[in-house]
């Protein structure tokens, strides 16, 4: 196996789909192993039933690579640490659980859910929370409250437990993060967390930090929601005896809501009007719909883009970076600690960066497939001329059908207020005139049409503006759209002729 400087893991639930905030996670540890050489390995962490929802995984693999963020390691590619879903490894933790019961890190505790819940209700009925912690586990149902050989008869018999850790009355965990710098937490406010479950499986705790362990994972990369479990992932570090080969570790800055009050969540979303979610996402339960980036058409590239400025700055002015251009400048020095503003107009205005960097052939080749939809086939080459025409006005690749309708439908009405405006009483007259000419033009492209039309307005001392309104009125049905000349061009002397005849038979 080569030897690499760094492994990194992604390691989402797949409770549901993946927001937006777990793109970045991901995208940022996929930047950072591919710009030291590293391995970015996907590692699914199912081990809660309860929370298990079908299609999830799915989705998060389909999301990450629709993105661009590739892995090197995963449950659908495989690799040398798999396999690479929790649940496939179910048989390794509970020997990691016993041994830390061993060692006297952690210990069986027999409490029903009804005993706890008694616990709970009867703090509060005291004004206090019940913390299951040093304060309150000796006069709980547990192996170091119980004696030795009662708490061995209770495993035997098969009655139910959980392991949960001892956390240290009073100790001091400090660790330096490598975006948040030293941080210190005593560990006598902390609870003693469920390592292993009645079920046979562990906690996301205790097989976040094995897993981390046997990948060989080098740096932990992840929100900063996951920053309270840092003490207990030390100390299970530390109780294993892996101090020497522990992580390091970097906790994003959260992804904040557009008015900047408060962590940007799922619900947020549709309710605002702008998709939180990269892909779209039908609930299997409820069958309610998220809308998603790919489908609101979104590039995968603005995205991308878009989320990595999303934390991390490039210490210069430059705002628009390939994937390529990421990796290579991207590090966890520039990640901010404070929060970062997720701005809607922002991921549009990548958007539209990201079309403009396509040529009119690429635009052309998204064009056609809605085009199809509509039963409009045209030649490639001429649908690129017009995409050339609208290019400049478009935020999503959807839109060149709404800046472009007209040049496959000729107008069913006339904007009657353009009509008011533009249309005199020699307008009609003076226009049938001019179609009469134009079909004389045996070159009708928009330079030789522009000065045909010119002249043309000349000999009738008129200004050029008097044709060209009507005109536009005429082909388009409104006073919108592309250069008339250019339009006229791509429309070809045949259908501007017969708008223009279509026209003057139904403005009156
Ligand atoms: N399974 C956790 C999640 O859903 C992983 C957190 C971590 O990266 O340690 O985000």
């Amino acid at each position: 196996m080569k030897s690499t400087v760094c492994r990194v893991r992604f390691a989402p639930s797949p409770t549901g789909p993946l927001h937006i905030g777990g793109i970045r996670t991901a995208l940022f540890n996929f930047l950072f192993a591919r710009n030291r050489g590293g391995e970015f390995i996907l590692r699914i962490e199912d081990t809660d039933q309860a929370r298990f929802v079908p299609g999830a995984e799915q989705y998060i693999i389909e999301s990450l690579k629709w993105c661009g963020i590739q892995y090197d390691e995963g449950p659908d590619i495989g690799g040398p640490y798999g396999p690479y879903r929790q649940s496939d490894r179910k048989a390794i933790y509970r020997e990691f659980a016993e041994r830390l019961i061993a060692g006297g890190h952690a210990y069986y505790a027999f409490d029903t859910p009804e005993e706890i819940n008694a616990k709970r209700k009867a703090a509060e009925a005291s004004g206090n929370t019940f913390q299951y912690d040093w304060s309150t586990r000796r006069q709980l149902n547990n192996s170091l409250s119980l004696s030795s050989g009662e708490s061995k008869k209770r495993v035997e018999s098969g009655m139910p437990y959980v392991v949960r850790f001892r956390m240290p009355e009073n100790d001091e965990v400090s660790i330096t993060d490598l975006i948040r710098g030293e941080v210190v937490f005593r560990t006598g406010l902390l609870d003693d967390k469920v390592l292993f479950k009645a079920d046979g499986l562990p906690t996301y705790h205790l097989a976040n930090v094995v897993d981390d362990y046997l990948m060989k994972i080098t740096h932990v990369i992840r929100g900063e929601e996951w920053l309270p479990s840092l003490p207990l992932h030390i100390l299970l570090y530390k109780a294993f005896g892996w101090e020497d080969v522990m992580p390091s570790f970097a906790h994003l800055p959260l992804i904040l809501k557009p008015g900047g009050q408060g962590k940007l969540s799922k619900r947020d979303g549709d309710k605002l009007g702008f998709p939180v979610f990269p892909l779209q996402w039908v609930d299997p339960v409820s069958g309610e719909v998220s809308s998603g980036y790919r489908e609101t058409g979104y590039l995968p590239e603005a995205v991308a883009n878009m989320l990595a400025m999303l934390g991390w700055n490039p210490g210069t002015e430059q705002e628009l970076f390939t994937m390529e251009e990421l990796i290579r400048t991207f590090s966890l020095e520039r990640v901010g600690r404070s929060g970062s503003r997720f701005d809607p107009e922002k991921a549009k205005w990548y958007n539209q960066q990201y079309l403009k960097r396509k040529t009119d052939e690429e635009l052309a080749a998204m064009f056609m497939p809605v085009l199809a939809s509509r039963g409009i086939e045209r030649d490639p080459g001429w649908i690129a001329k017009l995409v050339r025409l609208i290019r400049e006005r478009i935020v999503f690749p959807q839109d060149m059908w709404e800046k472009s309708f007209f040049f496959f439908q000729a107008p069913l009405q006339y904007d009657q207020q353009m009509v008011k405006k533009v249309w005199k009483n020699h307008t009609a007259e003076i226009i049938g005139a001019l179609s009469v000419q134009l079909l004389e033009v045996t070159d009708f492209s928009s330079t030789v049409l522009e000065e045909k039309i010119k002249s043309f307005a000349e000999r009738q001392h008129m200004g050029t503006g008097q044709i060209m309104a009507p005109l536009r009125l005429l082909l388009v049905g409104s006073g919108t759209g592309p250069h008339l000349f250019d339009l006229m061009e791509l429309l070809g002397k045949d259908e501007t002729v017969r708008r223009i005849q279509k026209g003057l038979h139904e403005i009156h």
